[in-house]
C-alpha cells in the first residue's frame, strides 16, 4: 500500500449553527494521493465539515492543518487560495453565464501558485469533451449531470491540492453517476488528493482509499476501503451507515 505523508489534519474539531452543536470531536487526518470517503445519513454533518474547512463555517473548537499551515480563521478565498476547494451540493454555478466563463472563474483561486491560462481550460475539455462542445452555452441551459461537470471542472480549474467533494453524484441518472465516477476514477490516476461525500457506495468504493462513517456529527468508523470491504456487505454497510 502507498504511503502518504498528511496533508490534512484536523484534531478534536467542533462546529455549529447557534446553539446547535453538528460536528463533535472530530480528528482524522489525509494524505497526500489519499482519497477519503465519508459517508453518513441525511443530517449527520457532513457537509458542515466540508464548509468547516473551506472556510464558511468558523469552528467553535479544535485545528485544521492543511500543509502545517492553520485554515482557523482564514476566509473561504483564503483557503481555496492555500488549494483546498469544494465543489458544493448546490455547485454556486452563474446560469447567465457560458460554460467557457464559468470554468475560467475557477482559475481565480490558484492565480499565482499554479497554471490558469489556456492550459488549464484545454486540460478540463480534455477531461470533459461533453463540456468542450457545449464550451458557449448558458449554464442555465445545461442538464443537471453536465451542470456538475462545470461545477467538478471550475474545481480543476482552481488547481486543487485538496478536492473536497460534496455528493458529486447527488440526484444524477445512472448514466452521470458512472461519467462521474469515471472522472473521480481519472482523478485519482492524476494523483489528487480527496474527501468525497457521497451515498452511492459503487462510486465511493470505485475511488476511495478509506472510508470515514459520520454519525450525528461525529466519525464513529475509519478504516481502509479494502478492510471495509471485508467487514461488510452492502446491506450490512447500509444498515450501519443509515440505522
Ligand atoms: P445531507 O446528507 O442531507 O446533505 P449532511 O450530513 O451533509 O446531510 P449537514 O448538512 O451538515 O448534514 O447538516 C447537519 C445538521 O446541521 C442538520 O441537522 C441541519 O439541519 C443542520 N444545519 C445545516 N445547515 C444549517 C444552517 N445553516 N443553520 C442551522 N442548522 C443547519
Amino acid at each position: 500500500m502507498a504511503t502518504y505523508e498528511n496533508i490534512l489534519s484536523i484534531k478534536g474539531l467542533d462546529a455549529g449553527y447557534g446553539e446547535n452543536p453538528v460536528n463533535r470531536g472530530i480528528s482524522f487526518s489525509v494524505q497526500s494521493a489519499e482519497v477519503v470517503g465519508l459517508l453518513g445519513a441525511n443530517g449527520a454533518g457532513k457537509t458542515t465539515l466540508l464548509n468547516v474547512i473551506s472556510g464558511f463555517i468558523k469552528p467553535t473548537a479544535g485545528s485544521i492543518l492543511f500543509e502545517q499551515a492553520s485554515l482557523i480563521g482564514r476566509r473561504p478565498d483564503q483557503v481555496a487560495g492555500l488549494g483546498v476547494i469544494q465543489v458544493s451540493q448546490f455547485m454556486d454555478l452563474f446560469l447567465d453565464m457560458s460554460v467557457e466563463d464559468n470554468l475560467r472563474l475557477g482559475a481565480t483561486c490558484a492565480r499565482g501558485r499554479a497554471e490558469t491560462g489556456r492550459g488549464a481550460l484545454d486540460a478540463v475539455f480534455k477531461s470533459f469533451p461533453r463540456l468542450a462542445e457545449r464550451r458557449s452555452q448558458k449554464v442555465g441551459t445545461l442538464s443537471g449531470g453536465e451542470r456538475r461537470m462545470v461545477a467538478i471542472g471550475r474545481s480543476m480549474m482552481g488547481q486543487p491540492k485538496l478536492l473536497l467533494l460534496d455528493e458529486p453524484s447527488g440526484g444524477l441518472s445512472p448514466q452521470f453517476v458512472a461519467e462521474i465516477g469515471s472522472i473521480c476514477s481519472r482523478l485519482k490516476e492524476q494523483g489528487a488528493t480527496m474527501l468525497i461525500v457521497e451515498q452511492n457506495f459503487d462510486l465511493v468504493f470505485k475511488v476511495a482509499d478509506r472510508i470515514m462513517v459520520m454519525r450525528e456529527g461525529e466519525i464513529v468508523y475509519d478504516d481502509t476501503a479494502v478492510a471495509t470491504r471485508e467487514n461488510f456487505n452492502d446491506h450490512e454497510l447500509a444498515r450501519f451507515v443509515y440505522l
